[in-house]
């Protein structure tokens, strides 16, 4: 089995430094601006999304300039957010678990980890749950008791082919994506790796729970893609430069496609 991957941007923000970036950045002041995306997996009849994007009042509340709402950025590969049966939230912060209710049929695939993660004592903790929004916790458990959850404690298989894989480090429980396409295994790293510049330096992005367990996550991601080139960052606007875009749609990359350069 073979699937088709985009990456659709949704946000971005363009007044950001290498400070933010990187845990040891050469140049605290360079501007280095971030992208936000979701993903979506489509092949053999399924449509697997993964992450789902924030909203209107957390990008108003964190600074950030939100292009399209998730259910419009979705739309603009034809895919209809309220009919999606598979969503995998990579992890709990807000620019990934923001816009649920966009998914009223959907399951949520969440690692064990994450949950106790975003629900347990380092919510305590400001540092941890800066990048959480209470509100989206409470949309997940409010599912869990909803049947709506399903979770998952380390790897695990969603569909013919594409596997998940608890990588931590960033979050409790970070997962990525591992998926089969025409030109080899693919890894959505989502914030395994925010830019390919964290992983290609081991230089960490410095919103880190666990410095270990994102290095070795590193190696994760490196183990499952058949190249760099198949790692996809989280947040990295080379991801719209470097691969081939859908036809009118500037804010869709095709990563199904290798790298124009
Ligand atoms: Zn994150
Ligand atoms: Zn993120």
């Amino acid at each position: 089995m073979e699937y088709e991957i985009v990456a659709i941007r949704y946000a971005t923000k363009q007044e950001r430094t290498a400070g933010s970036n990187f845990l040891f950045p050469d140049d605290h002041a360079a501007k280095m601006p971030i992208d936000y995306f979701v993903w979506a997996i489509t092949g053999g009849g399924r449509t697997i999304v993964v992450d789902t994007g924030f909203g209107a009042a957390a990008a108003a509340r964190r600074g950030s300039t939100l292009l399209r709402s998730t259910a419009a950025a979705l739309a603009l590969v034809g895919i209809d957010a309220a009919t999606v049966k598979d969503v995998v939230l990579t992890h709990m912060h807000y620019d990934h678990a923001g816009c649920m209710d966009a998914f009223p049929q959907a399951i949520f695939h969440l690692q064990d980890a994450e949950m106790s993660f975003a629900t347990g004592r380092c919510m305590c903790h400001k540092p941890l749950r800066i990048p959480m929004e209470v509100e989206d916790v409470v949309t997940a458990v409010r599912h869990v008791f909803a049947d709506r959850v399903r979770f998952h404690d380390g790897t695990a298989t969603i569909a013919p082919g594409i596997t998940l894989h608890l990588v931590g480090g960033h979050s409790g429980g970070l997962q990525i994506v591992r998926v089969p396409t025409a030109r080899g295994h693919v890894v959505l790293a989502s914030d395994a790796a925010h830019f390919w510049a964290n992983i290609r330096t081991r230089n960490p992005f410095p919103l880190v729970v666990d410095v270990a367990r994102m290095a070795e996550g590193w190696r994760i991601c490196e183990e499952l893609a058949d190249s760099p080139d198949h790692i996809i960052p989280g947040h990295d606007p080379l991801v719209l430069q470097r691969f081939p875009k859908m036809p009118g749609q500037p804010d869709v990359a095709l990563l199904h496609e290798p790298p124009a350069d």
